[in-house]
Protein backbone atom coordinates (compact mmCIF):
# COMPACT_ATOMS: atom_id res chain seq x y z
CA UNK A 1 0.00 0.00 0.00
CA UNK A 2 1.21 3.74 -0.45
CA UNK A 3 0.49 6.86 1.03
CA UNK A 4 -2.60 7.61 0.81
CA UNK A 5 -2.71 10.83 2.52
CA UNK A 6 -3.02 11.80 -1.59
CA UNK A 7 -5.38 10.33 -3.09
CA UNK A 8 -6.64 11.46 -6.26
CA UNK A 9 -10.05 13.03 -6.09
CA UNK A 10 -12.26 11.40 -8.87
CA UNK A 11 -14.88 13.51 -10.68
CA UNK A 12 -16.96 13.39 -13.71
CA UNK A 13 -18.03 16.46 -16.17
CA UNK A 14 -21.97 16.52 -15.32
CA UNK A 15 -22.64 17.30 -18.81
CA UNK A 16 -20.35 14.79 -20.90
CA UNK A 17 -19.30 12.58 -17.84
CA UNK A 18 -15.69 13.19 -19.14
CA UNK A 19 -12.96 12.30 -16.27
CA UNK A 20 -11.75 15.79 -14.67
CA UNK A 21 -10.21 17.17 -11.99
CA UNK A 22 -9.89 20.26 -9.33
CA UNK A 23 -7.06 21.00 -11.19
CA UNK A 24 -9.01 21.68 -14.09
CA UNK A 25 -9.68 25.53 -14.26
CA UNK A 26 -13.21 24.31 -15.47
CA UNK A 27 -14.01 22.13 -12.81
CA UNK A 28 -16.64 20.76 -12.04
CA UNK A 29 -16.39 20.54 -16.01
CA UNK A 30 -13.73 19.32 -18.53
CA UNK A 31 -13.99 22.12 -20.32
CA UNK A 32 -15.40 25.29 -21.27
CA UNK A 33 -17.64 24.40 -23.41
CA UNK A 34 -19.49 21.86 -20.97
CA UNK A 35 -19.16 24.93 -18.62
CA UNK A 36 -21.27 26.86 -21.30
CA UNK A 37 -23.59 24.78 -21.59
CA UNK A 38 -24.44 24.10 -17.96
CA UNK A 39 -24.81 27.79 -17.81
CA UNK A 40 -27.13 27.78 -20.35
CA UNK A 41 -28.83 25.47 -18.81
CA UNK A 42 -29.67 27.57 -15.44
CA UNK A 43 -29.92 30.71 -17.75
CA UNK A 44 -32.75 28.94 -19.10
CA UNK A 45 -34.47 27.57 -15.87
CA UNK A 46 -34.09 31.40 -14.27
CA UNK A 47 -35.73 32.21 -17.20
CA UNK A 48 -38.89 30.59 -16.72
CA UNK A 49 -38.58 30.95 -12.91
CA UNK A 50 -38.27 34.74 -13.71
CA UNK A 51 -42.01 35.09 -15.44
CA UNK A 52 -43.97 34.04 -12.21
CA UNK A 53 -41.52 36.25 -10.15
CA UNK A 54 -42.05 39.58 -12.18
CA UNK A 55 -45.84 38.65 -11.32
CA UNK A 56 -45.00 38.91 -7.86
CA UNK A 57 -42.86 42.08 -7.93
CA UNK A 58 -45.37 44.09 -9.74
CA UNK A 59 -48.09 42.71 -6.82
CA UNK A 60 -45.10 44.47 -4.38
CA UNK A 61 -44.83 47.21 -5.86
CA UNK A 62 -48.33 48.17 -5.87
CA UNK A 63 -48.72 50.24 -3.04
ZN1 LIG B 1 -17.65 17.79 -20.16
Amino acid sequence: MKNETTRPVKAHCPICEQHTDPNNRHYPFCSERCKTIDLGRWVDEKYKITRPIEQRDLEEGVD
